[in-house]
């Protein structure tokens, strides 16, 4: 039985990977980091919590790293921890970069040290195009980061390379575009569309303060997108992959369709709010997956449309059921 070890298991990816991996026979290990109170919403949402072995350990603490190693003796490890909130990362510039920068040499040196046979896949990300020096972006498009979290992520991607090329380990890089589900955290911005649609359209909430709705994501599903990272760490050798849905939407866009779901106009409930602006912004994001396609055989199988629908529809059960408890 192969086994894989998850930094991140309790995130939006780290769940659905975890699920995925459990259906295709592995044997599940989960890197969670101390909380002061429980984080496995997204593992009992799946219903996978009982199936995954949670070791304590954090991506600053090199230490942990190494004794989840030995405990998990992992085939596969899958670095999804991170400081992932973009707007986040002005706030706190030194966390990010402590966790989704430097945290990835954590690993990357606990692998070294441990058996460097280890296949690595390392969650970078579309956010590292930025300032976009091509209108459609792929593997050797040049990179221009926005903001501290683009910048971290650009250093753990080429500590990752760095890694391959110095110590012939196997680290692979997925530079992900957006990806969604009813599982995304509310602070980014198409779960909060969707859970604000659903608060307005059951009458708990009045309006939707948004930033900038100009701005254009290539937005696809995270369940789709976690297959990608598995069939990375299939291949004989370890490279560097764009999985994107090869469509651009603004946030405007979204926010139409979100509202007309419910039978709603979005212009009567958006309010233009400058404190979600950012102070650098990534205008416009569209990727070209063909090489993913043509080598791993992965393509995006869920449709924008559609995927707003169903993070509309699970939100409304949310609210739904949020209010049967309150009242009885
Ligand atoms: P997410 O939902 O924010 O999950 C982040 C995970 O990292 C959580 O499990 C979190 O634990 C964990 N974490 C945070 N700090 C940590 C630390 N110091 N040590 C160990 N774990 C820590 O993110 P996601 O959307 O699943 O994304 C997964 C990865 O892909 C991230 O690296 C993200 O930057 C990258 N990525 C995401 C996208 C996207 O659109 N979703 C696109 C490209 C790349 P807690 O639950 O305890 O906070
Ligand atoms: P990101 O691409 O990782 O930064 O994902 P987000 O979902 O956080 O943001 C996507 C885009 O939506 C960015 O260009 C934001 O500036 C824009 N946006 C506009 N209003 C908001 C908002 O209220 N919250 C967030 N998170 N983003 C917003």
């Amino acid at each position: 039985m192969k086994s894989a070890l998850i930094t991140g298991v309790t995130g939006q990816d780290g769940a659905y990977l975890a699920r995925f991996l459990l259906n295709k026979g592995y044997k599940v290990y989960g890197l969670i980091a101390r909380r002061s109170s429980e984080t496995f919403w997204r593992l009992d949402y799946l219903n996978i919590l009982e199936e995954v072995e949670l070791i304590e350990g954090d991506l600053t603490d090199f230490s942990s790293l190494i004794s989840a190693i030995y405990k998990s003796r992992p085939d596969e490890i899958y670095n999804l921890g991170a400081q992932s909130f973009v707007g986040t990362s002005w706030d706190q510039p030194l966390l990010t970069s402590n966790v989704s920068g430097i945290g990835v040499t954590n690993l990357l040196e606990a692998i070294k040290l441990t058996n460097n046979q280890t296949k690595f896949y390392q969650a970078s990300t579309s956010e590292m195009f930025g300032l976009v020096q091509n209108a459609v972006q792929n593997e050797s498009t040049p990179f221009y980061p926005r903001s501290p979290y683009a910048v971290a992520k650009l250093y753990a991607h080429w500590m990752s390379i760095n890694y391959r090329e110095s110590y012939d380990m196997f680290t692979a890089c997925g530079i992900l575009f957006n990806h969604e589900s009813p599982l995304r955290g509310k602070e980014f911005v198409t779960r909060k569309i969707t859970d604000a649609v659903a608060k307005i359209k059951m009458g708990f909430q009045k309006e939707l303060r948004l930033g900038n709705i100009d701005a254009k994501r290539d937005w696809g599903f995270a369940g789709d997108y976690v297959e990608a990272m598995w069939l990375m760490l299939q291949q004989e050798n370890a490279d560097e992959y764009v999985i994107s849905s090869g469509k651009s939407t603004s946030v405007r866009e979204l926010c139409d369709i979100a509202f007309e779901y419910v039978g709603l106009d979005y212009r009567d409930y958006i309010v233009i709010d400058p404190t979600y602006f950012r102070p650098a912004e990534v205008q416009v994001l569209l990727g070209d997956s063909s090489k993913a396609k043509e080598k791993l055989g992965w393509y995006p199988k869920t449709d924008l449309n559609d995927l707003i629908k169903i993070m509309v529809d699970a939100d409304l059960k949310r609210v739904n059921t949020k209010e049967t408890m309150l009242k009885s």
